[in-house]
């Protein structure tokens, strides 16, 4: 069973977000990048699939510039056996992507596409619904347990105070949560050995894909500073800060 695992390049989680002058968006000059967490997940949970027996090949999917391809390398040091690089300079937003992995999906046959809830750059949350909707597949988000058996797939969803449990018929889309499981290191061993395993370049334009943007961003801004806390005396200097200054009430 072979499993199709897309993960996106963003800016590294540890890095303190800059917004550009502009507001056009955030500063992504001279800053660490890395595989997006929940897509670290998501190959994560495909190699225990593969240690378990249950899958038998992972193919790593990244969409962008030439970097990506280093994205794909973690993978593949961390165990996914193959990459797909779609090579691509233009912003990429979720119906661009969901559209791309349909085209990859109509070529690889997977029998399950395990990818990130969501992308820490964009925070969209869109892109593995939005694979299910053009796929006509059935689609178990927010994972936080895994199981297959039987050509179907188990999947417990992390919900509003609480777990649901579907299960889906194969072929399906899963989107990880963080709860699903702690991604490994790549061993040095493995980071040489994924020095040799393919990766294979495609573009939108083979895919017959148009990426074109659907939506403008207007603007980026930081969140608002929060001011500093004071402390008050008396019961009664509180109620007048919240009535004369804070205007609760
Ligand atoms: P989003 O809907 O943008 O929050 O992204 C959800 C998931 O879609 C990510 O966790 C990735 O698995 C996948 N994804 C989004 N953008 C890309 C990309 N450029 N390349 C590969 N996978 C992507």
């Amino acid at each position: 069973m072979k499993v199709l695992v897309p993960i996106k390049r963003v800016v590294d989680a540890n890095v303190k977000i800059r917004v550009k002058a502009d507001k056009t968006g955030v500063e992504l000059a001279n800053v660490k990048m890395a595989m997006n967490p929940f897509d670290e997940i998501a190959v994560e949970e495909a190699i225990r699939l593969f240690e378990a027996k249950v899958v038998t090949e992972i193919v790593a999917v990244s969409m962008g510039g030439q970097a990506c391809q280093e994205t794909i390398r973690t993978a593949l040091a961390m165990g996914a056996d193959r990459g797909i690089h779609v090579k691509t300079d233009a912003e990429l937003q979720p119906l661009a992507v969901a559209k791309l992995l349909k085209a990859i999906v109509a070529k690889e046959n997977p029998a399950l596409v395990i990818m990130g809830k969501q992308a820490i750059d964009d925070d969209c949350n869109q892109t593995g619904q939005m694979l299910a909707g053009l796929l006509g597949w059935p689609q178990g988000t927010f994972a936080s347990k895994l199981a297959l058996a039987d050509g179907k797939i188990t999947v417990t969803r992390e919900i509003d105070g609480g777990l649901e449990t579907v299960l889906l018929k194969l072929p399906a889309i899963v989107t990880t949560d963080l709860r699903l499981n702690q991604p490994r290191y790549a061993s040095l061993p493995n980071i040489m050995k994924a020095k040799k395993k393919p990766i294979a370049e495609t573009t939108p334009a083979e895919l017959g894909v148009d990426p074109a943007p659907r939506l403008t961003t207007l603007k980026v801004e930081e969140p608002v500073k929060r001011k500093g806390g004071v402390k008050v005396k008396t019961v009664q200097e509180l109620v007048d800060k919240l009535h004369n200054e804070a205007k609760v009430f």
